[in-house]
């Protein structure tokens, strides 16, 4: 049986040690300042605001928020980013997606300043996440990759797989992984022979967006799998994109949905943005 790989914890140790670097930035005077856009009303989005900002509470930042109506146009949100790019006691910006259909979140990605790009979504930012040489990384591989190293798993030399491609989580987690040394293979919706190149895998991580996706014939004896899904079941229950039952038998690590990848996304979050303070 798997050993389950903790997410709430390795999170909340990242964000105690952001507490305590907040406490030395204030004793030079430094508050970071984190702003959170959130633009209409999608429960989803509402939740995952008030998750950052009660975070931001936690670890003593200031924490803006930005609720616009879900009519603003594109001139007004791209004005607010515009505001806030030269607001000196906001370090991180962070335009929470999806938006409603009407704006251009291409365009919304660009405007922010990339020094307060907390999201590391800027193609500034993902350029130098490429050639390894960067300020951010995008929180949700950035949390992967903690989670693995919490685990004391050794990554160099290992066959990872990843399933997705997203830019959000997919590719920059194949990257991330490449950094440390791994030979990645990138899996998406037109990959042949998924199962096959999966069950080769050391490490396996899942962004796919598709409840149970993994099976436990997909996994190799021993290998090390991270659940990055976030979806609901046929009974309208929280998992994520590996079966884990199933798996979780075969497996020598896995994370848990709730409880994995998830709580790690916002701890990351929390630590770009005090990044950010240091580079203002
Ligand atoms: P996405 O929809 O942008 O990308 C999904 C990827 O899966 C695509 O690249 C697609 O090619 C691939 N895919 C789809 N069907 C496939 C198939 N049959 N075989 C192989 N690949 C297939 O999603 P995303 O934004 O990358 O998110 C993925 C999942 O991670 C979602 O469940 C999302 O909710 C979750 N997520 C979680 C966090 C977190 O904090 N834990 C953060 C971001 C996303």
């Amino acid at each position: 049986m798997a050993t389950i790989i903790n997410g709430k914890e390795v999170a909340a140790k990242v964000r105690e040690e952001v507490r305590q670097e907040c406490v030395r930035l204030g004793e030079m005077g430094i508050t970071p300042g984190l702003a959170v856009i959130i633009v209409g009303d999608d429960p989803a989005s509402r939740v995952y605001v008030n998750n950052k900002k009660k975070a931001c509470e936690e670890v003593g930042f200031i924490s803006e928020e930005y609720a616009l109506p879900a009519e603003t146009t594109q001139e007004e949100l791209l004005a607010l980013i515009d505001r806030l790019n030269s607001k000196p006691d906001i370090d991180g910006i962070l335009c929470q997606l999806p938006l409603p259909k009407h704006l251009d979140e291409k365009a919304v990605i660009h405007a922010i300043d990339p020094s307060k790009d907390v999201d590391a979504f800027h193609p500034s930012n993902v350029g130098k996440i490429m050639i390894g040489d960067y300020d951010f990384l995008p929180c949700t591989p950035a949390g992967v990759m903690e989670l693995i190293h919490s685990a004391g798993i050794e990554v160099s030399g290992k066959n990872c797989v990843v399933i997705g491609r997203s830019n959000i989580v997919g590719k920059p987690m194949a990257m991330l992984l490449l950094h440390e040394n791994a030979t990645v293979t990138i899996c998406h919706s037109r990959t042949r022979n998924l199962k096959e190149i999966c069950a080769a895998a050391d490490i396996l991580v899942a962004a796919v967006g598709k409840p149970k996706f993994v099976t436990a014939d997909m996994v190799k004896d021993g290998a090390v799998v991270l659940d990055v899904g976030i979806n609901r079941d046929e009974n309208g229950k929280l998992c994520g994109d590996v079966d884990f039952d199933a798996v979780a038998p075969k497996a020598s690590f896995i994370t848990p949905v709730p409880g994995g990848v998830g709580p790690m996304t916002i701890a990351m979050l929390m630590k770009n943005t005090l990044k950010a303070a240091t580079l203002h």
